[in-house]
């Protein structure tokens, strides 16, 4: 019998905001394509889901468009505001 891939979103990789130097931009973990999460074009990655906590962003999962990676962002309520 043949296995069937599903389309299901699984989180693939979790990044650390925190762990990051620089505007927050990060190679995908799969491809190493570039995701900004400041470029709202969404030429590189697809918002799946936000989390809103206090009305600060708390968490991000957006998928790669280049490899279909999930990856989901962390780590934004501990950036220090500029
Ligand atoms: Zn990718």
């Amino acid at each position: 019998m043949m296995k069937k891939a599903t389309m299901k979103k699984e989180i693939g990789y979790t990044v650390d905001l925190t762990k990051i130097d620089g505007d927050g931009a990060f190679p995908c973990p799969k491809c190493g394509a570039m995701i900004s999460p400041d470029d709202e074009t969404e030429e590189t990655y697809h918002i799946v889901e936000t989390k809103v906590k206090n009305d600060e962003l708390a968490e991000l999962v957006l998928s790669c468009k280049k490899c279909g990676s999930v990856i989901k962002l962390v780590g934004f309520l501990a950036q220090p505001r500029k």
